[in-house]
C-alpha cells in the first residue's frame, strides 16, 4: 500500500519497477554521527524508511562515519535512538562506512594502477589556490604526473604511517579545468593521526566523503540514493568513480532540504547553543532536535505528518514553523487527555459552601472519544482559579470571575464573586464567592447559563508542579539570514517556568511523556527527565492556537 502522497521519486520508483530495470529497491539514511538528529533529518528519514515500506524494499541506517576528528559514540546512539522512535526499523541493515575502509583502500590503490589518482605534496593551502574559481579554471599540481610506482608506494607509506598529518593526499585524476570545482582533481585520502570510534586505531588515512559516499552505496546495493540538493554538482563525482572502479552503480537522486522558520538546523549552530548555555542540553524542549522535540511533546506521528504535508520537491522554500506545530495540535487534539490546571493560582474561598466537605464531579477524559473514558475530580470549600479569570474591574466582554458577577466553574457550580481580598501592597491574594447548589450537572438549575465558564482546581487536593511556558527559540523567521548574528535573535521568552502551578490530582504521577490537553490552556507533557513522583514536571508542546501568524 502506498501511504504516502506522491512525488518525484516515487514516480522515478514506479518507472523503475514497471520497467524491469530493478525488482526491489534499497534506499538508505546515512547520517554523519557528528550531532543529534534535527527535524530536517526527520523529512530525509520519512522519505527513505517510507520509499522502503511503501515499496516493499528495504532502507539501510549507514553511519557515513569518515571523519573521525568530529564524530562520537554517543551521537551515533543518539541516532538510532531517534529513528527507532519515529518508528522506523533498519532490521539487519545497520552499517558503517568505516567498515568499507579496507574496501575502499584497495579501491584506492586500484585507481592509482588506472592512473585515475595520485599523490599530492602540496599543502591544504596550496591545493586551495590552485583549484581556480567557477570563472578562472584550475592549475595542475607539479605532482600531478607522477609515475604509478611512486604513487603506489608513497600511497602505501601513508597507510603506514610514514608521514605527518597534512603532509601528502591522494587526489583523483579528473580534469583540473572542469567547469564543475568538484571534478578539479579532488582529494580522496588525507593523513590524520587519530583514533576512529568505531574502526579504532586500524588507520592513519581516511577518506574523503565524496570518496566514501558512492562506493558504500555500490557495497550495499542501494538502487535509489536519495540526497539534498546541494549534493546535486556532486553527482558527476560520485559518477566518476564508480564508473573507473567498474562496480555496481546506485543512482543518486537529489531533493529540497527542509528549512524551516524560527530556528536554525546547522549542527554547528546547535552546538554553539548547546555550548554557550543558550539551551539546555540538545534535547532542550526549544531545540529543532529530535530529542528536544520528542521532550516538548511532539509525537512521533506528528513528526511523520508534517514531514508528509510537506512534500518532496526540487526547489529550496521555507517552510513556517506554524506548519510543525499544527501537527502535534492535531494530534493532540485528536488524542490527548483533558485535564484542568492552574499555571497561575488566585485563591477562590467558596463562602456557603461547608467546611470540609468534598464533592466530586466526572469530567470526560476527552469530549468527542467517550472510549477515553472519564475521572472524578474533587470539589471543596477553597479552589483555585487562573489569576487571569479575575478582574476586579472588568473590561467590556470580560465574562468571567470579577465583583458581582457570575460564572459557572467548570463541570460544577455557578458561582457569583462577593469579595476580594487585598494584601498590604493592593496586591489581590483571594476572591470570594457564594455557590448556587442548584447549578450541579443533574441539579434543578444545571441549565442555567452563564457567560463565562472557568477552570479550576481543588486547594486541598491539588498537585504542585513546575509547569515550563516554551515557545519559539528565535523571535524572527530567518534568524541565520545574517549569519553570526543569529544568537541576537534568540527569543527571551521562550521559555517561562511557573513554579508552583495547580493541577487536578489525578496528574501527581503521570507518567514521564504523558500527554495532556490543559484545557484552555494548550498542551502539555510530563517531563520524563526532571519530573519526580509526586512533583510533576510538565512542558509546554503547543498553544491551543497559533499566537504568532498575526
Ligand atoms: P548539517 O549540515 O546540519 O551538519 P548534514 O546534512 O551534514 O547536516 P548528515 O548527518 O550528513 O547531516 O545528514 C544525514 C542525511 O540527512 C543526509 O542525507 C542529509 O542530506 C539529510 N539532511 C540533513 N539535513 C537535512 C534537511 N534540512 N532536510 C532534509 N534532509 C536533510
Ligand atoms: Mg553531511
Ligand atoms: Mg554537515
Amino acid at each position: 500500500t502506498k501511504q504516502a502522497t506522491a512525488n518525484f521519486i516515487r514516480t522515478i520508483i514506479d518507472d523503475d519497477l514497471q520497467s524491469g530495470r530493478h525488482t526491489s529497491i534499497v534506499t538508505r539514511f546515512p547520517p554523519e554521527p557528528n550531532g543529534y538528529l534535527h527535524i530536517g533529518h526527520a523529512k530525509s528519514i520519512c522519505l527513505n524508511f517510507g520509499l522502503a515500506r511503501d515499496f516493499g524494499g528495504r532502507c539501510h541506517l549507514r553511519f557515513d562515519d569518515t571523519n573521525p576528528a568530529r564524530e562520537e559514540i554517543e551521537y551515533a546512539e543518539s541516532i538510532k535512538e531517534n529513528v527507532r522512535w519515529l518508528g522506523f526499523d533498519w532490521g539487519e541493515h545497520l552499517y558503517y562506512a568505516s567498515d568499507y575502509f579496507a574496501q575502499l583502500y584497495q579501491w584506492a590503490e586500484q585507481l592509482i594502477r588506472q592512473g585515475d589518482a595520485y599523490v599530492d605534496d602540496l599543502s591544504a593551502d596550496e591545493i586551495r589556490a590552485h583549484r581556480g574559481t567557477l570563472t578562472e579554471p584550475g592549475k595542475e599540481s607539479p605532482y600531478r604526473n607522477r609515475p604509478v610506482e611512486e604513487n603506489l608506494d608513497l600511497f602505501r607509506r601513508m597507510r603506514a604511517g610514514e608521514f605527518p598529518d597534512g603532509a601528502r593526499v591522494l587526489r583523483a585524476k579528473i580534469d583540473m579545468a572542469s567547469p564543475n570545482l568538484n571534478l578539479r582533481d579532488p582529494v580522496m585520502y588525507r593523513i590524520l593521526h587519530a583514533p576512529h570510534p568505531h574502526a579504532g586505531d586500524a588507520w592513519c588515512i581516511y577518506p574523503m566523503y565524496d570518496y566514501a559516499h558512492g562506493q558504500s552505496d555500490s557495497i550495499e546495493g542501494i538502487t535509489h540514493s536519495v540526497c539534498t540538493l546541494e549534493f546535486e554538482s556532486h553527482r558527476p563525482l560520485y559518477e566518476w568513480f564508480l564508473v573507473r572502479l567498474g562496480i555496481y552503480r546506485p543512482r543518486q537522486y537529489e531533493f529540497a532540504r527542509l528549512n524551516l522558520t524560527y530556528t536554525v538546523m546547522s549542527k554547528r549552530k546547535l552546538l554553539q547553543l548547546v555550548q554557550d548555555g543558550d539551551v539546555a542540553g540538545w534535547d532542550d524542549p526549544r531545540m529543532p532536535t529530535l530529542a528536544g522535540l520528542r521532550r516538548r511533546g511532539y509525537t512521533p506521528g506528528s513528526i511523520r505528518t508534517f514531514c508528509e504535508r510537506i512534500g518532496v520537491g526540487k526547489s529550496d522554500s521555507w517552510i513556517d514553523m506554524g506548519v510543525l506545530e499544527e501537527c502535534v495540535r492535531d494530534d493532540l487534539n485528536a488524542n490527548a487527555t483533558r485535564a484542568m490546571a492552574v499555571l497561575r493560582p488566585l485563591k477562590l474561598v467558596i463562602e456557603n459552601f461547608p467546611e470540609g466537605d468534598v464533592e466530586e464531579f466526572t469530567a470526560a477524559n476527552h469530549p468527542q472519544r467517550p472510549e477515553l473514558g472519564s475521572r472524578q475530580i474533587p470539589f471543596c470549600r477553597e479552589v483555585y482559579i487562573e489569576q487571569d479569570d479575575f478582574m476586579e474591574t472588568p473590561v467590556k466582554g470580560f465574562h468571567r470571575m470579577a465583583p458581582g458577577q457570575e460564572v459557572r466553574l467548570r463541570y460544577a457550580y455557578i458561582v457569583k464573586c462577593t469579595e476580594v481580598v487585598k494584601d498590604g501592597e493592593g496586591n489581590v491574594v483571594e476572591v470570594r464567592c457564594t455557590y448556587d447548589p442548584d447549578t450541579r450537572t443533574g441539579g434543578p438549575a444545571a441549565g442555567r447559563k452563564v457567560k463565562g465558564t472557568i477552570h479550576w482546581v481543588s486547594a486541598r487536593h491539588a498537585v504542585t508542579a513546575e509547569v515550563r511556558l516554551y515557545d519559539r527559540l528565535f523571535s524572527v523567521p530567518h534568524p541565520d539570514k545574517g549569519g553570526q548574528e543569529y544568537k541576537s535573535f534568540i527569543n527571551p521568552r521562550a521559555l517561562e517556568v511557573l513554579p508552583a502551578a495547580r493541577l487536578e490530582p489525578g496528574l501527581a504521577d503521570a507518567a514521564g511523556e504523558s500527554r495532556y490537553q490543559f484545557e484552555r490552556q494548550g498542551y502539555f507533557t510530563v517531563d520524563a527527565r526532571d519530573s519526580r513522583l509526586g512533583a510533576p514536571v510538565f512542558n509546554r508542546t503547543a498553544t491551543l492556537r497559533d499566537s504568532w501568524s498575526r
